[in-house]
């Protein structure tokens, strides 16, 4: 028996390097848990039990020839606005419930380089806007602590499959917290990358000046050996980041000071036992020696607000490609006008239709000044607060999350509660900032989490600083 509970890239790469068990094996044990455990979590969409078998055929005869690297033969789940080619890519919606890529998205083509095992792809909030996965048009996924719970969202599905012991890692995206929101409420690791830093193309466009694309995994050690392997300029993807540059210098030094921003901005939304559990966090990394800086991040209060202007701004345009003509879902009407609402009145879920009602409100030619240009103003003055903070400290922590997973329904009628549930993750998005959120302290008997947001491409402080934290050895 593997112990898949205990199980992380690098412990599986070296017992697979001695022989103590095949990919085979390995994909076998990750493909029964998922038989036991999917019909009650619902985390994986499918599984790609044929293609993943073959695929760890294939990755045992590079550990044979001696050409295995740290991710070949590692299970790894996909969520599904991820593409792989040959693969249905639905993005949680009936619009593109069947279908089927024609590419593989360049994270993928990278993570097939390396041989990694493709299990199947994971479930989502209908083209990842929401906070449970409640808006899945494929059915929720339910917390693996506590199965009366949210998972989180939107990459809910990702996060519990890696909780649950159903991969040992999992892609997901992040356009206002969907890694580390659901990270958070599994008690996992989840990294949103600095922005560029991971191509997105082969990603199903949200917010593009927001999505990410980023690991979800066990421990602090497995995202960054995902990172190391899905980032890099993309000439696909044409805000791409060229140059990575060397942060060699920060990482020197001995301890950093870590800022903590006022976070009574927040109003009252955040539960008690967050804030003792971030005064336990913020005594500990004294204790590890960290200088520990209260910080003002005045425009704070206004990140959700505008993103709840951006987001639905842009998604309204790169929505307008499901008309029944291109992709997807047909629903054919008399004439063309009639094909186009047919197939997006039925192909999109609720809160789809919200966000492109409120994204075209926003953009049209009267409202243009008084909303979207106004919300994108507000969003540089809230990457000048992070600016002026970063001259005073190395690293920004906060709660990932407000609370621990709420219950299913406690918040799906009442959306601007769950869109409440991205304040503390939505800052890194707006400016563009390396974050992660990392399992530490509980609620509720369900798990916590708290972030560390860096400085642009600073990464590997994050890493640095989040293994020290959790006292975790190479
Ligand atoms: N809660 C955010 C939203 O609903 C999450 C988006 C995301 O990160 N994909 O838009």
């Amino acid at each position: 028996m593997i112990d898949l509970n205990n199980l992380t890239i690098k412990k599986a790469h070296q017992a697979m390097k001695a022989g103590e068990y095949s990919c085979l094996d390995l994909t076998g044990a990750y493909l029964n848990e998922i038989e036991k455990k999917n019909p009650k979590l619902n985390a994986y969409l499918e599984v790609f039990t044929e293609s993943a078998l073959k695929e760890a055929k294939i990755a045992d005869k590079k550990f044979k020839e001696g050409t295995a690297t740290l991710l070949t033969g590692i299970p790894i789940a996909v969520k599904d606005n991820i593409l792989i080619k040959g693969k249905i890519a639905s993005a949680g919606s009936k619009i593109l419930e069947n279908y089927k890529a024609t590419y593989d998205a360049t994270v993928v083509k990278k993570l097939k380089k390396e041989k990694a095992v493709f299990l199947g792809r994971t479930n989502l909030d209908e083209f990842a806007m929401g906070a449970s996965t409640e808006n899945s048009a494929f059915g929720v996924t339910k917390n693996p602590h506590d199965i009366e719970r949210v998972s989180g969202g939107s990459s809910g599905g990702s996060a519990a499959a890696v909780a649950a012991n159903l991969c040992l890692a999992a892609l997901g995206s992040d356009t206002a917290g969907s890694i580390r929101q659901p990270s958070s409420f599994c008690g996992v690791v989840g990294l949103k990358p600095t922005y560029g830093a991971v191509s997105r193309y082969g990603l199903i466009a949200l917010g593009s000046s927001l999505d990410c694309i980023g690991p979800i995994v066990k421990n602090v050690r497995d995202a960054e050996i995902i990172q190391e392997a899905i980032k890099g300029w993309d000439k696909s993807d044409s805000t791409s980041l060229r140059e990575v540059k060397s942060q060699k210098l920060k990482i020197e030094k001995s301890k950093f000071t870590v800022g903590v921003p006022n976070i009574r901005l927040t109003d009252g939304q955040i539960k008690s036992e967050t804030l003792k559990n971030l005064e336990e966090a913020i005594e500990k990394l004294k204790s590890l020696g960290y200088k520990v800086k209260s910080i003002e991040l005045p425009n704070l209060r206004y990140a959700v607000p505008a993103y709840y202007i951006i987001l639905p701004a842009e998604a309204s345009a790169n929505l307008a490609r499901y008309d029944g003509v291109k992709y997807g879902l047909r629903e054919k009407g008399e004439n063309l006008m009639e094909t186009y609402f047919k197939t997006r009145g039925r192909g999109f879920g609720p809160e789809v239709r919200r966000r492109i009602f409120i994204g075209t409100y926003v953009l049209s030619a009267g409202y243009l000044d008084a909303y979207y240009n106004k919300a994108n103003a507000v969003r540089d003055l809230i990457k000048k607060d992070f600016e002026k903070a970063f001259e005073e400290v190395d690293l920004i922590l906060t709660p990932t999350t407000a609370g621990p997973a709420f219950k299913i329904g406690e918040k799906s009628a009442d959306p601007v509660q769950m869109y409440l549930e991205d304040i503390f993750t939505v800052p890194a998005n707006h400016t563009g900032l390396p974050a992660i959120s990392i399992p530490y302290g509980q609620a509720e008997e369900m798990p916590l989490g708290i972030q560390f947001i860096a400085s642009h491409q600073n990464e590997s402080l994050l890493f640095k600083v989040s293994k020290d934290f959790l006292g975790e050895k190479d």
